[in-house]
């Protein structure tokens, strides 16, 4: 008997040793996962191929298939895959310089294709300015630290102008409802003669308007279902107040989850309403509010109608709610869900329309009662989808080089390309046009056109624009492309396959902006962004391989992989308690809610009830991340309020300070560097604003000093209303201008979970021991202060911390002592 006792004990422990290594195991594999494509294809050189290889050989000697879970099955496969594909890319590089390009028929191709242009290094710009400026820095660095010369070798390159192409294959017709080859054209001219109300008319809508307007009546919740482009977002409004859904002084809501929608889409229906926008028809962003009393078509945010639940729990100014682009599932918009369904239950006389882009109709309908679908059919004619035969290492790069290709060998009509940001959009912009003023006449004209958040809103109407006649019009556009805002007369789309996202480890509590592959179900939204006005082509910047096997059908909604903290500070505000039986259409992992509960605690916002604090009230009172509400009220005890102020709202615009533009880059970093102060980065922000109040808000100061103008004044808006919600909160605005010690105390009590320690290995985060990198733009970039807090970390190739001040150790156990236990 005893010795069967000690044989189950021997069993039991090497159990427990299987399952320390599974857990050891599934610690890494996350992180593995995390890493996009990109990361992986970088990673495709030297060891770290062989890295990934022996890893994989290893997790297989160790576990065999059966022990596997459902989803450690899974990861392993996907390991294996993107394996593959890394050494798919690793074959395709070597045979990069023979022929890689082949565009479907259609040669038009003129002379110019085999003419020799000489290009010069610097054009080609692989990489992103910005990931160039890393890695310059990160050489600099190292070569000053005796380590390796990074410097790679330069080699000598003459191109044909279409030289470096790329090879495309036909693997997929998306089919439309229209199988006609071309659309009758309409010539540019007759488009500007047709009015805005034939225009209206000519929406797939239209037609269907009574029918829509007859269901709203019967039924109180309905679910809208239309392609994009089909006229929900800027027609239904109208056709509601033309109804009359505001005769009793009610108006109608549209929430959107992007800002430049909200703004695009407010503007061009003031436009057909034939009023100032602002007035009968406005819209809500954060920190930027363009209604006023006679307003009664309201489109905004879903974040701000969020916040507007807080000053009308019931929402009775509205007589109708539409939450937009429902298919998005931003986590705001899946909150709204709970919070409306939840009023519609006592307020009979509110219309709820959800409307969705795509076929999650079904769900949102049994998620509301099963509200009935209003389906408009679609009109899109077919889309022919053509892959790149090996992975594009360089997706901007391969960017450039097929909206070229399409140039000289495509007929007319306009392109649209999908980056994942400003910063990716502008290099892409300046190579275009460097490209295009180059080969000048030999061409037709291309006009080039960013569109993305930040973008003034002038610039943004360009889009809209017709294209002139026997010209091409390029867009550059982010996601709000994908089905927020439509463009008309796309013929092309370019799809490189990603997107930058919001990544949280709850374990962690990290978050960044990383840029991950697109679902299959954006990929194909993005698709059909081209048979709109006519049968198009998109051309994917991947293989037909890498689309089957290795995105998601869907992309996961953001509920479950962002932090929580805001929205568990504002559903306490409006006394929800239970976060946890919340009525929600996906619910969100447990571990992220209870980290975000655990942070608001932290922050002195909850009590250990979990129950609202007075701080955490004053808290909700900030449209802002609870970290930053919180350095905000802190300011108060550290008497320096009116700096907290301006350096929140110059974080709040902070990555479009600084102007580099590419033939000034020494005059613009040293401008740059010349506003550095000792503490680090947030203090030289303050610095900035500091010196533009004095020179009296001068423009030609911000143009002599490489600064954006438009973004200071846009700071100088968000610190005017910050000041005034700090007034509602009874903080007197002090000032402590000499000593920055209170300022970067305040900023501690807010961000002590950003906190990282500078150890032999470099800074580690302090809480779970996470590798993390000053950004090269720091001023602290060559200081390494043994403590920093950092107000963001963004993942290039490597998790850098952004805006970065040094703080001293002892303040932590000041500012945060229940976090914080003293050690030392
Ligand atoms: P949906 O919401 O169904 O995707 P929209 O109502 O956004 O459709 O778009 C309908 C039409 O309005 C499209 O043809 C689009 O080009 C046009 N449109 C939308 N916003 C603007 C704008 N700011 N300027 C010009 N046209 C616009
Ligand atoms: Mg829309």
């Amino acid at each position: 008997k005893s010795s069967s006792k000690s044989e189950r004990r021997a069993a039991e422990e090497a159990a427990k040793r299987l399952k320390m290594e599974k857990e050891d195991r599934s610690k890494i594999i996350p992180q593995l996962r995390k890493e996009s494509r990109r990361t992986y294809l970088q990673k495709r050189k030297g060891d770290k191929l062989i890295e990934l290889e022996q890893d994989i050989i290893d997790d297989e000697y160790l576990f065999a298939e059966e022990e596997l879970t459902e989803r450690e099955r899974k990861e392993r496969e996907k390991k294996k895959m993107l394996l593959q594909l890394a050494k798919g890319h690793e074959m395709a590089s070597e045979m990069e310089k023979v022929s890689r390009y082949h565009m479907p028929e259609e040669s038009k191709t003129t002379a110019l294709t085999k003419k020799y242009v000489e290009v010069d290094e610097k054009e080609r710009a692989p990489y992103s300015e910005q990931r160039k400026w890393e890695e310059e820095r990160v050489a600099v660095a190292q070569w000053k630290f005796g380590a390796r010369d990074a410097k790679a070798k330069v080699e000598q390159d003459y191109e044909y102008v279409l030289d470096d192409t790329i090879d495309f294959v036909q693997m997929l017709k998306l089919p439309g409802t229209k199988e006609i080859e071309e659309a009758p054209k309409i010539s540019e001219a007759e488009i500007k003669k047709i009015s805005l109300q034939e225009t209206r008319r000519s929406l797939p809508i239209f037609p269907f308007r009574e029918d829509l307007l007859k269901a709203i009546e019967d039924h109180q919740i309905l679910i809208i279902e239309g392609e994009t482009g089909s006229g929900k977002t800027t027609q239904i409004p109208q056709y509601l107040y033309e109804h009359g859904f505001t005769k009793d002084g009610k108006k109608i809501g549209c929430t959107q989850p992007r800002r430049v929608a909200a703004m695009s889409v407010a503007a061009r229906v003031a436009q057909e309403m034939n009023v100032k926008l602002g007035n009968e028809v406005g819209y809500s962003i954060r920190f930027e509010d363009c209604t006023s009393e006679r307003t009664l078509v309201k489109y905004m945010t879903d974040g701000m109608l969020l916040r507007e639940f807080l000053s009308e729990p019931d929402l009775s100014s509205y007589s109708v709610m539409i939450i937009d682009e429902a298919h998005e599932r931003t986590l705001h918009t899946d909150i709204l869900f709970g919070l409306i369904k939840d009023i519609s239950r006592f307020r009979s006389d509110l219309k709820l329309l959800i409307s969705s882009a795509t076929l999650d109709a079904e769900k949102f309908s049994e998620f509301f009662d099963d509200a009935p679908v209003f389906r408009i059919p679609g009109r899109r004619f077919p889309v022919d989808i053509y892959y790149t035969k090996a992975p594009e290492a360089d997706y901007i790069d391969a960017c450039v080089v097929t909206v070229l290709q399409i140039h000289v060998t495509q007929s007319l009509g306009d392109i649209l390309v999908f980056l994942t940001g400003q910063e990716e959009i502008e290099t892409c912009l300046e190579i275009l046009q460097e490209r295009t003023r180059k080969l000048g006449k030999k061409i037709k004209e291309l006009l080039v056109l960013p569109i993305y958040a930040n973008l003034p809103s002038d610039m943004q109407a360009k889009i809209f624009e017709p294209t002139p006649p026997g010209a091409r019009k390029c867009i550059l556009a982010t996601n709000i492309a994908e089905t927020s805002l439509t463009i008309d007369n796309i013929i092309y789309v370019i799809d490189p396959g990603f997107a930058k996202q919001n990544s949280y480890n709850p374990k962690t509590g990290m978050e960044s902006l990383v840029v991950t592959p697109i679902s299959k179900a954006s990929a194909n939204q993005r698709a059909g962004r081209a048979g709109r006005v006519a049968a198009g082509k998109c051309f994917r910047l991947y293989t037909a391989w890498a689309y089957q096997n290795e995105l998601e059908e869907n992309a996961i909604p953001e509920i479950q992989r962002v932090n929580l903290g805001n929205v568990v500070l504002l559903l306490k505000s409006l006394g929800i308690n239970d976060l946890v039986h919340f009525d929600y259409l996906d619910p969100p992992p447990y571990e992220t809610l209870a980290l975000a509960l655990e942070q608001l605690y932290a922050l002195g916002a909850l009590n250990h009830r979990g129950e609202l604090t007075k701080i955490g009230r004053r808290m909700a009172e900030f449209p802002c991340d609870p970290m930053m509400s919180k350095m905000l009220l802190a300011s108060e005890k550290y008497k320096c309020a009116s700096e907290a102020c301006t350096i929140a709202a110059m974080l709040s615009v902070n990555s479009s300070v600084f102007y580099r533009p590419k033939d000034k880059v020494l005059q613009a970093d040293t401008a740059r560097k010349n506003f550095f102060v000792p503490g680090g980065d947030h203090l030289s922000l303050f610095n900035v604003y500091d010196q533009w109040e004095e020179s009296g808000f001068s423009s030609q100061w911000c143009y002599e000093n490489f600064i954006q103008h438009r973004s200071m004044k846009r700071a100088r808006d968000v610190r005017d209303q910050l000041e005034g919600l700090m007034q509602r909160v009874e903080i007197e605005m002090t000032s402590s201008p000499t000593e920055t010690e209170s300022i970067r105390k305040s900023i501690t009590a807010g961000y002590f979970y950003h906190t990282a320690r500078l150890s032999k290995g470099g800074y580690k985060t302090v809480k779970h021991n996470q590798p993390v990198l000053v950004h090269p733009n720091s001023s602290l970039f060559e200081d390494l202060p043994r403590w920093v807090i950092y107000h963001e970390l963004v993942f290039t190739t490597k998790e850098y911390m952004r805006q970065v001040i040094e703080i001293e150790n002892k303040w932590l156990l000041e500012v945060a002592p229940h976090y914080y236990k003293a050690k030392d």
